[in-house]
């Protein structure tokens, strides 16, 4: 939780979650765009993958004034985006290529008989209940019923404490803790490294409590978040009604949630600050806990949530506990159970009958991010199995995706990428020695983490059967709740993944000191072993780059080679390094014309990922450079098809980004997503780079030739 987990992130969901660091795929929906129970298209059993081509360039335009447009134009015109989804880019094709082998695992394991082993029953059954809409529909609400009734019975705010326990273990990633804040009914608990201490492993407590994606949305005073507000008021209604509530009931309890979540959103942190290690590493003793919110039985919080004694407690935002126990005190029970009443709707809407799920796509995925159409079924399911047993699933798929040429040849590009860093470091004017000595021992520490984990999890103790997916979700969500909060007092597991093997992200951990790579990835467009170095360089090689970058951007350069928060800086250097990057922070703090009139970027959120995108792009360029010279070529040569290899890098470097975006979750990403959108993916970075505007013969005054051009590594 809380550091940030700083990912590369190309397609798919933008996960507010993940442990002991988070992950942020950059673009596209967000998981709570929940896809839906109706049709949309089905997959094509051959989907064709996006492969890099030069003759995609729009030669109208100019290279030198708009980048983006030039690579991209040509296939953004020709690939409008879906009804069903909110981003389409160039490995959309990808993400459907990827979901349709682990679609034709689980039918397999479904038609299995009592032959299978017990990794097929799981995925076989999970696969069965969610597909059965008709099962789903004629249960109706009623495995909503014991849920309500339990919190119907609550006698007196005492009783609170085991409810928020008890919801914990209940819904996918709601214990878990992300960017902005967990997603968590009242807060977060999980078990993190330790800030000071990376081999330890403590208990972690992090702000949480609302559903919108980030306090913004409650406190904002723009006319269009007053809008968005006012819709979720009326999805609130709406959903009580449909949870059986009459309409005037309906109505004084979202008065109620929204009152309470907007108290909630008010103490939280906000996710500029929350990027600093140093502002969320409180530590507490269980004392000072008791102390921080008296309201909250903290010993039988932890004895419900099986939580090991831990050293100390990690606090990320003590503010937002005290501001919590103010809220317990003033409001009656009566707010309180209507609060979480709606924490079990809300949270359960996915997986119920198909009016819940369209009201709940209508907001979350419509009027917030902007999908006019659900996915289909069979993709929903899939996205759920991936998120609920997703190593059993990973194995089958790297089995089909992932041969072991392709593991070896991106080993290869790590290290030259790696190499070039080492390069870099050495060659730096502004950095000491004493800093560059302590930078290459971090290098050289990164645990380079390619396709899949060493070991796979052992899902045995998760139940899993064909007759309620609800209770299917409920059971992977308490297993993974408990399997993260057994990990306090107990070594740390180096080994671990937080991304599963089909996932099309990436991943850098500052507590782990570990690049991951999961093979989803290391497929077309991003990795193509039918294309030379200067197009793969281009493409993964950016994003290798980036992720090792993070090691050392404005917060990643805060953790040692053992991951542990240590300043190993000269004075003088770590003040040298700051002004380099607010040149990057004032470069990136710009106007969103994609998301609506008046939106900018706020350059102090998207910083990491900035500097990331930056120095990934030129570790590539180096690391490429060096490829080609083993070949006895030099970048400006001509390659296959005319262009010269430098030309060829930025080309397919541009071609990886291409993505067409609605306005909704653009607004939604520059709001919450510290990733800079795809455009400024690729002109800001390839504007601070004198080696672009060579490949193009760009001339000062021209746009991609900036004037004051940001360059940190
Ligand atoms: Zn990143």
């Amino acid at each position: 939780m809380s550091i940030p987990r700083l990912c590369a992130a190309m397609v798919v969901t933008l996960a507010l979650a993940a442990n002991s660091a988070q992950i942020l795929a950059a673009q596209a929906a967000p998981h709570i765009v929940t896809p839906g129970l109706q049709q949309g298209s089905e997959p094509s059993k051959e989907v064709k993958l996006e492969r890099f081509d030069p003759d995609l360039v729009d030669k109208s335009l100019d290279p030198c004034n708009d980048f983006y447009k030039y690579a991209c134009n040509k296939w953004l015109g020709a690939n409008p985006i879906p009804p069903d989804q909110v981003y389409w880019s160039t490995g959309s094709s990808l993400e459907l290529w990827n979901e349709g082998i682990l679609r034709q695992t689980m039918e397999a394991a479904s038609k299995n008989g009592s032959g299978s082993t017990a990794v097929q029953q799981k995925i076989g059954d999970y696969w069965t209940s969610c597909m059965d809409e008709s099962g789903i529909e004629a249960t109706g609400l009623k495995p909503l019923q014991s849920e309500l009734d339990r919190i119907s019975a609550l006698k007196s705010k005492k009783d609170i404490t085991l409810e928020i326990a008890h919801l914990q273990h209940l819904y996918p990633g709601a214990w878990q803790a992300g960017d902005n804040q967990s997603n968590s009914p009242f807060f977060g608990f999980t078990g993190q490294q330790d800030y000071d201490n990376a081999s330890m492993v403590v208990g972690a407590l992090d702000q949480g409590g609302l559903s919108l994606p980030s306090r913004d949305y409650y406190l904002n005073t723009d006319d269009k978040s007053k809008e968005l507000l006012s819709k979720y008021r009326v999805h609130l209604q709406k959903m009580f009604t449909l949870a059986g509530e009459s309409d005037a009931q309906a109505a004084a309890d979202a008065g109620t949630v929204i009152e309470l979540e907007t108290a909630m959103a008010k103490a939280q942190m906000d996710n500029v600050k929350r990027r600093d290690p140093k502002n969320v590493n409180n530590k507490m003793s269980l004392a000072q806990i008791r102390e921080l919110t008296p309201s909250i039985n903290w010993d039988a919080y932890f004895k419900a949530v099986k939580a090991p004694a831990s050293d100390h407690y990690i606090v990320t935002s003590p503010d937002f506990f005290r501001a919590e126990e103010t809220l317990l005190t003033e409001h009656p029970l009566p707010h309180w159970q209507t609060y979480l009443r709606w924490q079990v709707i809300h949270r359960s809407a996915p997986f119920l009958t198909k009016a819940i799920v369209d009201e709940n796509f209508d907001f979350f995925a419509h009027t917030l991010a902007g999908a006019e159409q659900q996915l289909p079924r069979w993709r929903r399911c899939v996205h759920a199995a991936d998120r609920d047993l997703g190593e059993a699933l990973g194995q089958a798929y790297v089995d089909r995706a992932f041969p072991p040429d392709s593991k070896a040849r991106t080993l290869q590009m790590v290290h030259a990428i790696e190499t070039a860093l080492s390069s870099d470091i050495q060659s730096l004017s502004w950095m000491s020695p004493a800093t560059k000595e302590q930078a290459i021992v971090k290098l050289k520490g990164i645990e380079d983490k390619i396709g899949y984990p060493s070991h796979w999890r052992d899902y045995s103790s998760v139940k899993v059967s064909r007759d309620s997916w609800l209770n299917n979700v409920a059971q992977a969500s308490s297993f993974e709740f408990e399997r993260w909060v057994a990990k306090i007092g107990k070594p740390v597991d180096r080994s671990e993944w937080t991304m599963t093997p089909p996932t099309i992200n990436a991943y850098y951990d500052p507590q782990l000191n570990t690049i991951n790579f999961p093979a989803g990835i290391l497929q077309p467009p991003f990795f193509d072993a039918s294309k030379d170095d200067a197009v793969n360089y281009g493409a993964i090689g950016m994003v290798i780059g980036h992720e090792i970058i993070h090691g050392f951007d404005d917060q990643g350069r805060k953790f040692d080679a053992k991951g542990n928060l240590r300043d190993w800086w000269t004075p003088e250097d770590s003040k040298l390094y700051d002004e380099r990057g607010k040149c990057i922070s004032d470069e990136y703090t710009q106007d969103v014309p994609d998301a609506g009139p008046g939106v900018k970027q706020n350059g102090l959120l998207t910083q990491g990922e900035d500097t990331a995108d930056n120095g990934g792009m030129r570790l590539a360029l180096a690391a490429t450079e060096a490829s080609l010279k083993q070949q006895g070529k030099t970048l400006d040569d001509k390659g296959p098809d005319g262009w010269t290899y430098r030309q060829r890098f930025f080309l397919a470097s541009a071609y990886a980004w291409c993505a067409n975006v609605r306005p909704q979750i653009a607004r939604l990403i520059v709001t919450t997503d510290p990733h800079s959108l795809p455009v400024f993916r690729i002109d800001n970075v390839v504007s601070n780079m004198p080696e672009f505007g060579e490949a193009f013969s760009c001339k000062a005054g021209q746009k991609m030739v900036r004037a004051n051009a940001c360059r940190v590594w």
